[in-house]
């Protein structure tokens, strides 16, 4: 069975269908333009954030296809994490058939502090299980996790090219700590539905909040 993403995760919580298109229809997906720029404005974000704390590794790695080689950037980690590197972008995980790139781990003295980047000025509780789920994937890895920030931009700051000074670290180490209670039940309960059938679920508010899901059309055209 494909791996259970961060993505597919965030997914499942707000709709299983949704993870269910993911893993079995996918071309079913339709991106509003807006949400497309928005989706290249956050990695625009996530580059820059790269350097807040100054020299860094990257392991992101593309296949000669284009297509991202995961079992070269899992290697790439493990290795500068075995090499104690301070600073690690895109660090990759997996364990247990999930999988994660977490935006930023920094070393502290007795373990790495994972940083969550959002292009947002502000803090939203959505965010958070988003990074509870890559701190379970990294801690089942083996790699064990300090604190957890989510590293958004500075209100007045949006046009800043300084890491620094665009972005402020918002410490939500307590918050993912709760949400760890129920995830493993959570994660076997994601695997089930992406290896299942296609969830008989209606459209409603979940179509909409916290995200605009990408399968609207579909399960429109296919109203229960
Ligand atoms: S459109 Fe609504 S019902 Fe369909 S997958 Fe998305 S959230 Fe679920």
């Amino acid at each position: 069975m494909a791996l259970l993403t961060k993505t597919k995760y965030i997914h499942f919580l707000q709709c299983p269908k949704m993870l269910w298109l993911d893993v079995h229809k996918p071309e079913e997906a339709v991106i509003p333009p807006e949400t497309r720029q928005k989706l290249d404005n956050g990695n625009a974000a996530g580059d820059l954030a790269m350097g807040y704390f100054g020299k860094y590794l990257e392991a992101t790695t593309y296949k000669e296809d284009g297509k991202l080689d995961f079992a070269a950037m899992l290697q790439k980690t493990k290795e500068w994490i075995a090499e104690g590197q301070e600073t690690v972008c895109e660090a990759a995980f997996s364990a247990y058939g999930m999988y994660c790139a977490a935006d930023i781990l920094h070393k502290t003295e007795s373990a790495y502090d994972l940083y969550e980047v959002k292009n947002t000025v502000c803090m939203h509780e959505v965010f958070l299980p988003d990074v509870a789920f890559q701190r379970y994937v990294i801690e089942s890895a083996g790699v064990k996790i300090g604190k957890c920030y989510v590293l958004h931009t500075r209100a007045g700051k949006e046009d800043s090219l300084d890491a620094q000074e665009r972005f402020v670290a918002e410490d939500v180490t307590a918050a993912v700590r709760a949400l760890r209670r129920g995830m493993f039940e959570r994660v076997q309960n994601a695997r089930a539905v992406a290896g299942g059938e296609e969830p008989q679920i209606p459209c409603g508010e979940q179509c909409e909040y916290p995200y605009g899901c990408f399968y609207k059309e579909y399960c429109q055209k296919y109203k229960l």
